[in-house]
């Protein structure tokens, strides 16, 4: 074998973990299709968490960072209703901080190749053992953090339980811009979010400040005929904001549970090309991270165990991902679900109402369980509103969010225990009725 570990894609997810393998000694290759100064350059909101760095163990440059972040406000559709949410992040130089991530892999040990496209795995006897493109090379275990487009996870054998495809109700179309000096001005530290089914249905508008720069986008589930996110971006920005535009580009993202299972012999999947991706609010950046340190303590903890590990050394990055994030993004998915189908009306209600409120929104984005706001004054209230059907849903979906995290707090702790799980979360999932 040529090496220990490929890393297939160095953007956020691919660094990280190439950086936590071959700081172990692990003998690490890093590639990406694209040139190393260009790595960062994706379509993004720049935001992240700092909880999901703190937890990712991943240390921002601080050259990289554009404006401190302090909480977000949450605006309804009819901009009478604005939620103030607390919590710390950053909005950042993607440009920047992809190339500084790649260097901390190299510093680290790993070798880095740039411009080298992944056709395929090479699959033989049952096992990944290496890529194709250009050229084939070998490892014992191939990291795939090449995205949502991932050219890896379709080929592989279907007994492994990898999810193939992300199905477009469970994906987002989004585009942004950034803007110089826009006017008005937003207020710096807060992230702007807008919530417009008309305009942007099944996502959101956002507005995120990065010093003099503005970054403004939305975008729109990819259910029935979808709005195109750019024209969507361009025709709500008009009137309401100018500046010079420095930047413009648009990708979809995946926003659904996580796939059942991430692992086949010799392969482990992170970030999204594993859709890991927190379903409502669409960021990835994080949690991607937070997936590349597990994956890549589950590969250490495999390669010290077995000369080519397969699903079962591999499978504690499963359980692992499941206990620290999957259960969360689980009960979001359904969360999710909910929303989307939710008009402007139902949204103004909601959040003027009071049955969702900063406490239900910061609890759910936090923890993933949804505790709905149905206080006795408020229940008298949608009943004089001859509203109470809402009543019902909203204790339906409560409940099947509780029940989605149950499911993927008992997930199997080994492959034996896989299918059984995995037909009880399908089957789920499926009966949803939204
Ligand atoms: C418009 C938009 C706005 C967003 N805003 C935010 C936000 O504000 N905050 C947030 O946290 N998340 C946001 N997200 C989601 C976030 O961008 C992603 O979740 C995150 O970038 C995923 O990182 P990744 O490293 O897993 O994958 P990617 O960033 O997709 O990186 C994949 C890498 O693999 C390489 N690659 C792909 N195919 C191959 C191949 N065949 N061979 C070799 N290399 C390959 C690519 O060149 C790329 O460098 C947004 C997404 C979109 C579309």
């Amino acid at each position: 074998m040529d090496y220990d570990v490929i890393v297939v894609g160095a953007a956020t997810t691919g660094a990280v973990a190439a950086k936590k393998l071959a700081s172990q000694g692990f003998k690490v290759l890093l590639l990406d299709a694209k040139p190393k100064s260009r790595i960062g350059d994706k379509a993004c909101g720049d935001a992240i968490g700092e909880e999901d760095l703190k937890k990712a163990g991943v240390t921002l440059p601080s050259n990289v960072i554009r404006e401190r972040i302090l909480g977000a406000d949450l605006i309804s559709p009819d901009g009478k209703t604005a939620f103030r949410i607390q919590g710390y992040g950053y909005t950042v130089d993607r440009v920047g901080l992809g190339s500084a991530l790649v260097d901390e892999a190299e510093s680290a040990g790993a070798k880095f190749m740039e411009n080298f496209h992944v056709d395929a795995p090479i699959i033989r006897d049952g096992r990944v053992i290496g890529v194709k493109g250009s050229d084939e090379i070998t490892a014992r275990v191939i990291l795939d953090a090449s995205g949502n487009k991932t050219r890896l996870r379709g080929t592989l054998p279907d007994e492994w339980g990898i999810e193939k495809v992300v199905e477009k109700k469970d994906a987002v179309a989004a585009y942004r811009i950034i803007m110089e000096d826009m006017k008005p001005a937003i207020e710096h530290g807060y992230l702007r979010l807008i919530f417009d089914q008309n305009t942007s249905p099944g996502g959101y508008i956002w507005l995120f400040p990065e010093g003099n720069l503005s970054n403004v986008g939305l975008g729109v589930t990819m259910i029935g005929k979808y709005p195109n996110p750019k024209i969507a971006t361009e025709n709500w920005i008009k009137g309401k904001y100018e500046g010079k535009i420095v930047a413009g580009s648009g990708d979809t993202v995946p926003t659904r549970r996580p796939f059942a299972t991430m692992v086949g012999n010799g392969i482990v999947l992170a970030g999204d090309a594993a859709a890991t991706v927190n379903p409502v609010t669409g960021g990835g950046i994080g949690s991607g991270m937070l997936s590349a340190k597990f994956a890549a303590e589950a590969v250490a903890n495999a390669l010290s165990q077995a000369d080519l590990p397969g699903i079962n050394e591999l499978w504690n990055y499963n359980v692992t991902y499941m206990k620290e994030y999957g259960v969360k993004q689980a009960g979001l998915d359904v969360f999710r679900r909910f929303l989307i189908k939710l008009s402007n009306d139902d949204i103004n209600f909601g959040m003027s109402s009071g049955i969702m409120d900063e406490k239900t929104v910061t609890q759910a984005a936090v923890t993933g369980e949804v505790n709905i706001n149905l206080r006795k004054e408020v229940e008298i209230m949608i009943r004089g509103l001859k509203r109470p059907s809402i009543l019902l849903k909203l204790r339906q979906m409560a409940s099947d969010v509780k029940t989605a995290m149950d499911i993927y707090s008992a997930y199997p702790s080994s492959f034996d225990g896989f299918w059984s799980w995995r037909k009880r979360a399908d089957s789920f999932f499926a009966n949803l009725p939204y």
